[in-house]
């Protein structure tokens, strides 16, 4: 149980649809050259959402959230952020990316009209990868700007070049 106050950025909190829909939205991104996103939220609490609806309104600060009922809640959405060299929420990457999310069936808050919010993405519960679409190694979603996007595709051959090399080896059979 996560306090109001913490920011969950753990996709695995995520229902599998949005998991799979986010894992494949950063390997399209890596492999258009945008390696430097990462994940600033992904479930939220109707607890923490109440408690951000409450900041600009009965609580002081700037109003951050336009709803008590969000996605992030039903486990199906995620908010992304820019890292260096770019700033946090650069435009440019941001629109880049919601184009990609657009070709992958994924909802992106870039196209709302009445509250326009670039970082989030989002899914249906029976979102489906788009034909012609795999995910094609091991995607690695970072969660802070430190890191970069990364796709991890195992080279068969070479494992088994190793394994022929080292028979008897055990440390050796990955
Ligand atoms: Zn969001």
């Amino acid at each position: 149980m996560t306090s109001v106050t913490t920011t969950c950025r753990d996709l695995a909190e995520l229902l599998t649809a949005a998991q799979t829909a986010c894992r494949l939205l950063f390997q399209e991104c890596y492999k258009a050259g945008i390696k430097n996103i990462f994940i600033t939220e992904t479930y939220r609490s109707q607890e923490r959402q109440k408690y951000l609806y409450a900041q600009g309104r009965t609580r002081p600060g700037q109003i951050v959230t336009w709803t008590l009922d969000s996605n992030h809640k039903s486990r199906l959405a995620w908010d992304i952020a820019v890292g260096p060299p770019q700033s946090l929420y650069d435009v440019t990457i941001l629109n880049k990316v919601g184009a990609i999310a657009k070709k992958l069936g994924i909802e992106w808050g870039g196209t709302w009209t009445n509250a326009i919010d670039r970082p989030h993405f989002e899914v249906k519960s029976n979102w489906v990868m788009p034909k012609g679409y795999k995910l094609e190694g091991q995607v690695i979603v970072p969660s802070n700007s430190k890191m970069k996007v990364q796709l991890i595709v195992e080279d068969k051959k070479e494992e088994v070049k190793v394994t022929n090399w080292n028979p008897g080896s055990p440390a050796m059979k990955t």
